[in-house]
């Protein structure tokens, strides 16, 4: 285990008791519960809206949250576009199996996100975005601590880092731009040789030829747990949770209004945390915002838990192998395909035929999941209030579970009326609506 840095303090201060509002807050991934949860230090009354919140039996399976990587992962300051991006498109409508694919029924609809996806990949705009995404980065474990302590969830930390393995020198090379851009941008990284990689995690098939450590790095061994301990304190602070599908999102006079089920209610604000599914409650208060999913799958190992210590990832394979407390967990692969189309069980087949041949002895996978990571174009998350709505406030992103507490933490600010510690410009959600509005 490594020492952790020190990081800055974020606590807030509790607002006069006439500035506190009672926040709606739609969507309980850890985006929301994150922001409820600052909220209600902020001194706001919060209540959650989600289809099945985390609470005692649920499964948790639809958000996004439950199934993702793990991983707290600083060393993500590099966007998903980079400029070798615009050549790789043909290839991405090619390969359906290829670790970032497109799917070529969702190309209609997904022409204007993906030309703001190309024009995010500019040299200049990635350099732009990295340095955006690092402020943020930089905060993102300083904003998870009070919630991990006061959830009670220390237990969950693991703090070992992250691994990237390369097989030939070759491929090492050609990610050495990448690691330096990285350290560029404040990572810390540790390049490494077979033997140090060997003792790192002995149980790897000897295929790796360099590798990269990722210190910084750190995993939660279950998001779903995370998520449930943070609702728990979210409840136990006063909060309440609603299950049911949330519609009909309005301004009134005084606050807003939002249907769940048959019912109607009323409050002072609203904080839009829905993940993927964002972009629609944000066109029922009149905005347009430039959201579509990256389609990620993840496949259980449950007899492989104890054979990695950290996650590790072969970035031509396109997943993470992260070991988790109900086994290991090997999630990603970026499918560009919308929200309703059916899982690929080809895309799952080849992250189980990727296992097994990268860790030996990992025995039977039992359980498949597809998830919609929400996706904007420059991978920047969306924090800051509607354009048109200024009781609507809009927070999440690609790397939610990484950012989730800083994001909460900013909502906070926002909602508050306090100056946010970052500068949220780059964040805004209509910051694309010249490429036109997304349709579906
Ligand atoms: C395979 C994979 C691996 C990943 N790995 C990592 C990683 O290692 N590190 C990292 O930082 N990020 C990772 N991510 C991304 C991360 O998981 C997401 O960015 C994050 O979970 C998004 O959280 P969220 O709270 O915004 O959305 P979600 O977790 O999707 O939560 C949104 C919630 O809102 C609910 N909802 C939506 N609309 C409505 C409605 N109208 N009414 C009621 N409820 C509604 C949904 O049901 C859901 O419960 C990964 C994603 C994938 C798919």
């Amino acid at each position: 285990m490594y020492e952790q840095s020190p990081v800055a303090n974020l606590e807030i201060a509790p607002l006069p008791a006439t500035e506190r509002r009672h926040v709606l807050v739609i969507g309980a991934g850890l985006v929301g519960l994150a922001s409820a949860l600052w909220l209600q230090k902020a001194g706001h009354r919060v209540t959650v809206i989600d289809r099945e919140p985390p609470l005692a039996g649920a499964s948790y399976e639809q958000a996004c949250s439950y199934g993702n990587a793990c991983t707290i992962a600083p060393h993500s300051v590099l966007p998903v576009a980079t400029p070798a991006i615009a050549w790789r498109v043909p290839a991405m409508l090619a390969n359906p199996l290829g670790p970032l694919a497109i799917v070529w029924r969702y190309l209609p609809h997904l022409a204007p996100w993906l030309r703001a996806f190309v024009a995010s990949s500019s040299k200049h705009e990635v350099e732009r975005i990295a340095a955006v995404l690092s402020s943020l980065l930089m905060q993102a474990d300083a904003a998870w601590r009070p919630l991990v302590h006061e959830a009670g969830a220390k237990a969950l930390e693991r703090r070992h880092g992250c691994l990237y393995l390369y097989k030939t020198e070759a491929q090492f090379q050609s990610a050495e731009p990448e690691m330096f851009f990285r350290e560029r941008h404040g990572v810390a990284l540790e390049r490494l040789d077979v033997a140090a990689i060997r003792d790192l995690e002995p149980n790897l098939a000897p295929l790796y030829c360099r590798g990269v450590l990722f210190r910084d790095a750190y995993t939660f061994s279950s998001p779903k747990l995370l998520a449930f301990a943070l609702a728990m304190v979210v409840g136990e602070r006063g909060g309440t949770f609603v299950g049911g599908e949330a519609s009909g999102l309005e301004m009134t006079g005084a606050g807003v209004r939002l249907r769940v089920g048959g019912d109607e209610i009323l409050a002072d604000h609203a904080v839009v945390a829905a993940g993927a599914w964002s972009g629609m409650l944000a066109r029922q208060v009149g905005d347009s915002v430039l959201l579509d999913t990256e389609r990620g799958y993840h496949v259980l190992f449950p007899r492989a838990g104890s054979l990695l210590t950290r996650p590790v990832c072969y970035p031509q394979h396109g997943f993470y192998m992260t070991p988790m407390a109900d086994g290991l967990r090997a999630a990603g692969t970026v499918e560009l395909g919308g929200l309703s189309a059916p899982p690929n069980p080809a895309r799952t087949a080849m992250i189980r035929k990727g296992v097994e041949a990268l860790l030996p002895g990992a025995g039977e996978a039992t359980s498949e999941w597809l998830g919609f990571r929400p996706s904007m174009p420059d991978s920047l998350p969306v924090i800051g209030n509607s354009p048109t709505s200024p009781k609507v406030t809009f927070g999440h992103g690609h790397l939610g579970l990484t950012l989730a507490a800083i994001t909460g933490r900013l909502v906070a600010d926002i909602v508050s009326k306090r100056k946010p510690s970052i500068d949220l410009t780059p964040f805004r959600c209509q910051r694309f609506s010249h490429f036109g509005a997304k349709q579906k």
